[in-house]
Formats: C-alpha cells, structure tokens, sequence
C-alpha cells in the first residue's frame, strides 16, 4: 500500500516562464508579461497540503475510500491494483527514453526513423504500449528548442517516459508554458538566445511528444549505455538539457 504514497504528492507545482505554439491547433506568438519567481523555485504548495501533515492529502483519501469500497465489493483484486503500480514504478519511466535518445544520437539510421515513424521505431526496438505508438520525436537543434505541454489535462507519453511529474499536471505550467515558454524554461534553468525558436507542443491523447535533446559536446567517445546516463526526463520534455 506504501507503494501508492505517489498519488498523495500529485498536487500543486507551479513553474516559472515564448513563441510558437503546436500540436492539436495551430502556432502562435506569444509575448512574456509577468515576473519569474525570485528564487527560481520551480513549485509552488499553494492549495496543497502541508508537507508535513499527518493526513494524507484529499485526494489520496479519496483514492483510497473507493479503493476500499471496490474491493470490499469484490470488483477491484489488490494484487492486480498492485501489479499496475509496479509496473509503472519499475518497468516503465524515463529511462526507456534516455535509452532511445542514446540510440538517435549513436545511430544516425535510427534516429532517421524515429524522426519519419516513432511508433515503428520504438517498436523496432522492443518498446511498445502505454502511448508509445502515439509519440512524436521532434528534435532539438541550435535553431530550435522544442517544449511539451498538455495545456488540457496531462497527456504524457508514458510508454516512454513513465509517470508524468506532478508540476507537468500543475494549472501554472499547462497555463504559463504556453504563454511565456521563455520565462518557464528560465526558472528550469534555460537560458535560451533570442534568435532561437521556441516551440510549444500541445499533448493530447493521440499525439504525444518526446524532445530529442542535442548531443552534449565532447560526448564523442561515448558509448550508448553512457550517453543514456546523460539524457534526463526533463530533457525529453523540454524543460532539461543534458550535460556531461
Ligand atoms: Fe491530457
């Protein structure tokens, strides 16, 4: 049961933030208007619950109250709930990624065809479900820097990337991504030049994107396993970029 403590941390998460946004609807410009937060701290607890409180928060109650309820009821088996969790916290998540953003960056036919396909590509290399036929490789350059949103709820490509973190789900980021990219990437730390493009991809259930992040410089010698060590999850959304 500890094993779900994840679900009572999915609240809150603000972030601080340009330019053209994509996806379901169309591109559009942007221009920044308020203020970074001071202390470049990326999430905001208003409206969360204490760190510290004893309780656990609402919406984990909740959870937990209809959990009771179905099982009691004999709809839900525990040990299936439990399989699923353990799956996502163990099978899954951001390293699937880094492992296909090591493969693009070592293998300029693979990267060919995550770019043209990305459900065949991933599926060429063993990964498949949980939205990865759904993802869009769309790659970072020195013109362009690529960001990912779900400005409507949290679509995500988990196949790829695992659970979404929470500030991804936040009201601040789908909101401020959107309207201020530039600012946003500031407070996670991007700095990006003005004469570089910023593009807004908005998620939904069809279409989910992964960043293909640049190759760090001096990366040359490196063998997939270490470059893959490399690649973060933030990365892969845009909001990170790999260093050595
Ligand atoms: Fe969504």
């Amino acid at each position: 049961m500890e094993r779900r403590e994840f679900l009572g941390g999915a609240a809150a998460g603000v972030v601080a933030g340009a330019t053209t946004v994509i996806g379901k609807s169309q591109a559009q410009t942007n221009s920044d208007t308020s203020k970074p937060n001071a202390d470049g701290h990326l999430h905001s607890h208003e409206g969360a619950s204490p760190s510290h409180s004893l309780l656990p928060s609402d919406p984990a109650l909740r959870v937990k109250a209809i959990e009771t309820l179905l099982v009691e009821k004999g709809l839900v088996d525990p040990a299936a709930v439990d399989a699923i969790i353990d799956q996502f916290e163990h099978n899954l998540g951001p390293k699937i990624g880094a492992a296909v953003v090591a493969k693009a960056w070592a293998d300029p036919a693979f990267k060919k065809a995550l770019m043209e396909n990305a459900p065949k590509a991933l599926a060429s290399i063993g990964v498949v479900g949980s939205g990865a036929e759904q993802v869009i490789a769309v790659e970072n350059t020195d013109k362009v820097h690529n960001v990912v949103v779900c400005t409507l709820c949290s679509c995500y490509p988990w196949g790829v990337l695992g659970l979404p973190p929470a500030w991804y789900k936040s009201e601040a980021y789908r909101s401020r991504v959107v309207r201020e990219p530039r600012k946003v990437l500031a407070e996670f730390g991007i700095n990006l030049p003005d004469q570089a493009e910023v593009r807004v991809w908005d998620s939904n259930s069809e279409m989910r994107y992964l960043v293909l992040p640049q190759r760090p410089k001096g990366t040359e010698a490196m063998n997939e396993a270490q470059l893959a060590a490399l690649v973060s999850r933030d990365s892969m959304i845009g909001t990170g970029i790999p260093t050595v």
